[in-house]
């Protein structure tokens, strides 16, 4: 098990933003945690990545405790996130800005690893010396997601990346997202958009008013009558 969540509580002053939740992720799973606005997924992963400190419970991640780690630390561990409105470098070219991802390792100009993502998602070569702010949302989530990617996550921790995008673009940053789990790597995805996520998931969780109140499959969960109610407008 590559993280393992226990009975994580967190709080803003008197506010109960995550109740006791329990989440694990394997090496390698794609995981989604689906939940209104809200509900508390935004939470989570800021307690996870050490932005939001933990009023109890315990994060083990690759069996070590972590839960009292600064972030810095947390991402030194390789516990990677791509934030919620995907901040990048709007003035600084495309190319700077997924340099910039892999600054945490510190081993210089990593060329191989850029022409790996270029090969990965073509439009990233196509759009290099254009400033990171002129790009459309979609194509911007997928810098995003690119620079994530030059840090070498062993976890990534996706916030909303279909987050105000249009349908076509959501399809196509859905598409980004498999093609990172193809290429092994360990993704927690935090989404609104229940159907797209569960639709790639391994598995998923649902959250609700800050408590985890459904487990199972990806094609579980989307068949799931409470979820296809609530979630899915069924
Ligand atoms: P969203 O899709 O809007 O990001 P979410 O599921 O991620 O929703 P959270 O942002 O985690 O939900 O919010 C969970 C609860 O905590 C909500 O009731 C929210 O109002 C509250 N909350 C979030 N951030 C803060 C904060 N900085 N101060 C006080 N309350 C907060």
């Amino acid at each position: 098990m590559l993280l393992e969540i226990e009975g994580l509580n967190s709080h803003y002053g008197r506010i109960h933003a995550l109740k006791s939740a329990n989440l694990t992720v394997r090496e390698g799973e794609l995981v989604a945690l689906v939940g209104a606005n809200g509900a508390g997924k935004t939470t989570l992963l800021r307690t996870l990545s050490g932005v939001h400190p933990a009023s109890s419970g315990v994060i083990k991640f690759d069996g070590r405790d972590i839960t009292r780690l600064n972030p810095v630390r947390r991402v030194a561990e390789g516990v990677i996130q791509v934030p919620e409105g995907r901040q990048l470098f709007g003035p600084q070219t495309v190319e700077d800005n997924l340099r910039l991802g892999a600054f945490r390792r510190g081993s210089g100009t990593p060329d191989a690893d850029l022409e790996r993502l270029y090969e990965l998602f073509p439009v990233l070569r196509v759009k290099r010396d254009q400033p990171a702010g002129t790009l459309s949302g979609g194509q911007q989530q997928i810098v995003a997601l690119g620079r994530a990617l030059m840090a070498k996550p062993r976890l990534l921790l996706l916030d909303e990346p279909s987050m105000g995008l249009a349908p076509l673009l959501v399809a196509e940053i859905f598409e980004a997202v498999q093609r990172l789990k193809r290429e092994g790597v360990t993704i927690l995805l935090v989404e609104q958009n229940a159907h797209a996520a569960l639709s790639i998931a391994d598995r998923g969780y649902v959250i609700e008013t800050g408590e985890i109140v459904l487990s199972d499959t990806g094609p579980a969960l989307l068949s799931n009558e409470r979820v296809r109610q609530a979630y899915l407008g069924l």
